[in-house]
């Protein structure tokens, strides 16, 4: 075991996403790293089971991109060479929002990769491989490993007995990670459980279109899901000229197993275009489905005591309805933040895992209030350790979603506020003042028609919406 960092050894529990990108961080400062999984860990993009959300739609917000090239340079490269897709979308997925279609604009904000995401955990896994001071194996976790005074970890014990020893030990175990037990059972104490369930349900399948099936000039098609009818919709570009298809409902509305169900399911939505689109599509995979109650946080940042030489990261800290798409983004940025908090001046194995865990708190708070912001408002929703948005919170998001269709300006803030993850974009004194002058007595259309064709370009917004970028 080393004394300093560059003697040191991490071991990361958990080989997905979240898990590998924490190695590529920890690499970069330890002498080396070991990254264990239940699963062994295969050489293709492919579904496994320990981490069965592979079959469903996934989707990677631009600064979550950002931070893993950050990490791995040049890896963006690497999924377009492997087939991934760049779109816009803002501009290429009309977006029918409860109040109307929403104006179509080219982004910066919005650029983003397309993938299925087996194909994406495939390309960083094959780049770790390359890495002469990671080494990936199988292993299933059973506990983790305390020294005799109990202040610091110094591994973990594997199923079958063997010990794997190390100096830093890292949770990327995903929600379902054990660690809380665990540490509970060294005398430890566990974090806080925070969590807003809305019974969530998806349907996903891989597809292919016909030429033409898709409105020229788009890449799919997206009806999120809304209060009046908790029942979700998109078409996405995925990887290789396969699009995602997904279904989603929230308050127990469970999209169906089988194809002709989920265009049953989308019968009642206010157009009989995202039915129409389920039944044209050519699947190139099963269609599978996933239920989970919502989004769940473990409050690793406000342990008393925290164990030493200990973090967790991804979906280990924070599990988030995945509507929003800000799991992988949030263990990318995870990640960065371990690496700046091993990389600081003076950093060491005891101070390091604590700033980077007060440091990932701060976004982890974002993306939380984020995906349960709105979901709060579902019939049902039950929250447990988080306080419920004010009804002025409240009011704010339906008056940004009564607006969006008319007014540009407020969508862009609301794509760079969620696709890029920047809450400084609604905090603005223009759009707080458009949104308390809304009328009051109107009702969203029942027939929307439909979606634009023009996309209008970045920055330049014009008319009485008109919003400067340095407003
Ligand atoms: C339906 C659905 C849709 C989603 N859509 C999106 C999306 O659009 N965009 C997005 O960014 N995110 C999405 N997510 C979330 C995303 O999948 C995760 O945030 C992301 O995979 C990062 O997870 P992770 O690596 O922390 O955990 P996981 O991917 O869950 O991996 C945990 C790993 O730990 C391993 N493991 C667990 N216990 C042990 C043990 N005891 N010993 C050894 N290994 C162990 C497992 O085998 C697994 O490989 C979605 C999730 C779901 C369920």
């Amino acid at each position: 075991m080393g004394d300093s960092m560059k003697d040191s050894h991490a071991v990361v529990v958990g080989g997905s996403i979240a898990g590998l990108l924490a190695a590529a961080a920890a690499a970069k400062h330890l002498q080396r790293v070991t990254v264990l999984d239940r699963d062994p860990l295969p050489d293709e993009p492919v579904v496994r089971k320990g981490a069965p959300q592979g079959s469903q739609a996934h989707v990677l917000l631009p600064p979550g991109e950002r931070k893993i090239e950050e990490l791995l340079p040049g890896i963006s490269d690497e999924l377009i060479a492997a087939g991934c897709v760049r779109y816009n979308h803002t501009a290429d997925i009309p977006t029918l929002g409860s109040w109307g279609w929403h104006p179509r604009m080219q982004l910066r904000e919005t650029e983003a990769l397309g993938f299925r995401r087996p194909l994406l955990e495939h390309v960083i896994r094959r780049r770790l491989r390359g890495q002469e001071n990671v080494e990936i194996r199988q292993g299933t976790v059973a506990g983790l490993l305390a020294d005799e005074a109990k202040e610091n970890l110094v591994g973990v014990g594997l199923k079958g007995g063997e010990a794997v020893l190390g100096d830093l030990v890292i949770d990327a175990g995903g929600r379902g990670s054990k660690s809380s037990k665990w540490l509970r059972s060294l005398g430890f104490e566990a974090p806080e459980l925070v969590e807003v369930r809305v019974h969530l349900g998806y349907a996903t399948e891989f597809v292919e279109f016909a030429p033409g099936v898709l409105g020229d000039g788009t890449k799919g098609i997206l009806m999120p899901a809304r209060v009046t009818l908790p029942r979700g919709f998109a078409i996405l570009p995925a990887d290789n000229g396969v699009y995602t298809l997904v279904a989603n409902g929230f308050s127990r509305h469970y999209p169906p197993r089988d194809r002709e169900g989920v265009a049953e399911f989308l019968e009642g939505a206010p157009l009989p275009m995202f039915a129409e689109l389920v039944r044209q599509a050519r699947p190139v995979s099963d269609l599978t489905t996933y239920r989970m109650p919502g989004s769940m946080r473990r409050v690793w940042e406000g342990i008393e005591s925290p164990p030493g030489r200990f973090c967790a990261i991804g979906d280990a800290v924070a599990s988030l309805n995945p509507v929003y798409g800000q799991g992988v983004t949030m263990a990318a940025f995870g990640a960065r933040h371990l690496d700046d908090a091993l990389g600081a001046d003076g950093a060491t194995l005891d101070s390091a895992p604590g700033s980077f865990q007060r440091a990932l708190a701060g976004d982890v708070d974002y993306a939380f209030a984020v995906s349960a912001g709105g979901d709060v408002r579902y019939p049902g929703a039950e929250l447990e350790n988080f306080a419920h948005p004010s009804p002025e919170e409240v009011e704010f998001l339906n008056g940004l979603e009564q607006l969006a269709p008319r007014d540009a300006a407020i969508t862009q803030a609301i794509a760079e506020a969620t696709f890029g993850m920047r809450p400084e974009a609604l905090q603005d004194e223009a759009i707080a003042a458009r949104v308390a002058a809304r009328p009051r007595d109107e009702q969203p259309p029942v027939d929307p028609g439909d979606y634009s064709t023009e996309v209008l370009p970045e920055p330049s917004l014009t008319g009485p919406n008109e919003r400067n970028s340095d407003d």
